[in-house]
């Protein structure tokens, strides 16, 4: 029967006296060979009126009435106690994690009683580990900073319990140095194959580039079993393998033999600060948010899937199409893509694998959003590698939309194609003077037919020089182009080009801005059958 709270808090002296509590170990197993590495210890209350309390019930209470650190330090003992037995027994002992709420971190020397307890019974620090949980570094971190480094120094390894649980979570990571993480599947809600599956893998890859071991709790079912080692996470405490377990129950598991004591970090990052990188007020955090573009970075396995683990606000705004972060993470990133547009991505990320430097794409992927009809983008990336593990390459990836920038591009060229075919048809040839720098930029045909440079400066020496303009009409074609400085609107005339003397009508049309200064003409050059006359080169005839 579920006590009151009243009677929860009144009851803790003589609930302590009379040895009300009792500590269950749950085991934890290695799913890769199902060995045993460890349990966790979990209080348990037997009042003897009204039975079996959950510690889910009591524990905040006595948080709140500030009576935890007594419970703590006698769950403490209990766990001294048991490795001390299996100790003397000779008996091989397996590390036990005990619970160490936010409140008996704030009792100055609730360290030193615990290090008084385990030296009373003789116990190694390796056979014990302080499970803390995230919240406890919520407001008061470098406290808590302080306390985990304390406990290092003494020799136990820290667990973050209920990882993933808090918003902070990567904020927590980056200042305590944990040494292994407990990813609990409840708060995924048991979504393992779909968003939460995504979220649960991506925090298994970050700890994996922190080096942090991980371990599932909550795992149920074999499925869920399987799908963290799939993703490489072997460690796996939970009803699948065993409930909390009475300590005689837990000491007849150890004395078999599939047993693995140490947890190590299986898969190493090279190359890489990745504490800073995925430290939230790191430098290289700051601009990832701030100072570039859109960025995210991109975990990508050469079987060709592919995972977006982080992104920044700018990325959102680039694609601009009312997604939210979460969308982004828990979308397949190749959903978005077409097969050839999937080829050209892959590619360069294949390339920037061997290459070890920047490599750059242009790709086009349709993007839904809930509020927008589908809409096709095509968005430069760059990609830089940062990390190898195994057969996963982790990018650093900076993308731009330049959809407007490539329909306007698609326009012009659509355009100048006509244009192209026209001028190919009436035997057109094409160019722009501008005014102020005197310089010429011909069309393809001038530089194809003609052997112009695709900029010409000082016009039109260079082409009197090359005798495209023959010498005897140098100095009319001079006095156009002065006339033209000077704001001539148009001019029209014919002159035979080349050493073949070839007649083409030349024309000219000059663009003024808006004060009536000319700033560019438009020339163009058209074959003529007529005969030239022989005489008069100073056809230029000037209109006003
Ligand atoms: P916790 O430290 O995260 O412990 C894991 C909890 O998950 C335990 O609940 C365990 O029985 C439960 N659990 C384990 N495997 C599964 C599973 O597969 N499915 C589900 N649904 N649950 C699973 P429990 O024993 O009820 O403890 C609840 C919480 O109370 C603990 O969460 C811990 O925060 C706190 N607690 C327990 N013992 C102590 C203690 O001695 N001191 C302090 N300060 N807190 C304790
Ligand atoms: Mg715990
Ligand atoms: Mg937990």
């Amino acid at each position: 029967m579920r006590m009151s709270q009243e009677q929860i808090r009144n009851s803790l002296d003589q609930a302590l006296k009379e040895e009300q509590f009792v500590i269950y170990i749950q085991p934890q197993y290695n799913h890769s060979n199902k060995a045993l590495i460890g349990g966790e210890a979990l209080v348990r209350w037997f009042h003897p009126e009204h039975g079996m309390q959950s510690p889910a019930d009591f524990i905040p209470i006595f948080e709140e009435t500030g009576q935890i650190p007594r419970l703590d330090l006698y769950v403490f003992e209990q766990v001294c106690k048991y490795q001390k037995s299996c100790i003397d027994r000779k008996e091989e002992c397996y590390p036990i994690s005990f619970n160490v709420s936010r409140e008996d971190l704030q009792v100055p020397d609730y360290i030193d009683s615990m290090e008084r307890i385990r030296q009373k019974y003789d116990v190694p620090v390796s056979f014990l580990r302080v499970e803390i949980t995230e919240s406890s570094a919520v407001g008061s971190i470098d406290f808590i900073v302080e306390l985990v480094d304390r406990l290092h120094r003494l020799g136990y390894l820290v667990e973050m319990d209920d990882f993933g649980s808090g918003y902070s979570s990567l904020n927590v990571l980056k200042d305590l140095k944990v040494d292994i993480i407990k990813l609990d599947l409840k708060f995924f809600a048991g979504e393992v194959g779909g968003r939460g599956g995504i979220i649960i893998s991506s925090v298994v890859n970050m700890a994996k580039w922190l080096n942090t071991p991980v371990i599932a709790e909550g795992v149920e079912t074999k499925d869920q079993a399987d799908y963290m080692l799939s993703i490489g996470c072997e460690l796996i405490q939970g009803f699948y393998y065993s409930r909390p377990l009475p300590t005689e129950e837990f000491h007849k598991l150890t004395a078999q033999k599939t047993c693995q004591k140490s947890i190590n970090p299986s898969q190493f990052i090279e190359n890489l600060d990745t504490g800073r990188f995925w430290n939230p007020e790191s430098l290289e955090t700051l601009i990832f948010s701030n100072f570039v573009g859109g960025a995210a970075i991109l975990l990508y396995s050469l079987d060709g899937s592919a995972e977006i683990l982080r992104i920044n606000n700018k990325y959102l705004r680039e694609i601009s199409m009312n997604l939210t972060e979460k969308d982004v993470l828990s979308n397949d990133p190749w959903g978005y893509f077409d097969a050839e547009n999937k080829r050209i991505y892959q590619s360069t990320l294949e390339k920037a694998i061997k290459s070890k430097d920047e490599e750059e794409c242009e790709t086009w992927r349709t993007f839904v959003s809930g509020c927008c009809s589908p809409e096709r983008l095509c968005i430069l990336s760059s990609m830089q590698l940062i990390g190898t593990m195994e057969n996963k390459y982790l990018f650093y990836i900076m993308i731009r939309n330049i959809t407007k920038e490539k329909r306007i591009f698609n326009e012009i060229y659509a355009s100048d194609q006509r244009f192209r075919a026209a001028s190919e048809h009436e035997n057109i040839y094409a160019w722009e003077y501008c005014i102020a720098t005197k310089e010429m930029r011909p069309c393809f045909r001038c530089m194809r037919d003609l052997g112009v440079p695709a900029v010409v400066e000082n016009y039109p020496e260079p082409l009197i020089d090359a005798g495209i303009f023959p010498p005897d009409y140098a100095d009319m074609y001079r006095d156009w182009m002065r006339q033209i400085d000077a704001g001539a609107p148009s001019m029209e005339g014919v002159i035979p080009l080349t050493v073949g003397r070839i007649p083409f009508l030349i024309r000219y049309t000059t663009e003024f801005d808006e004060n009536g200064r000319p700033v560019k003409a438009f020339g163009s050059a058209r074959l003529i059958e007529t005969k030239l006359p022989e005489t008069d080169p100073a056809g230029g005839k000037k209109e006003s």
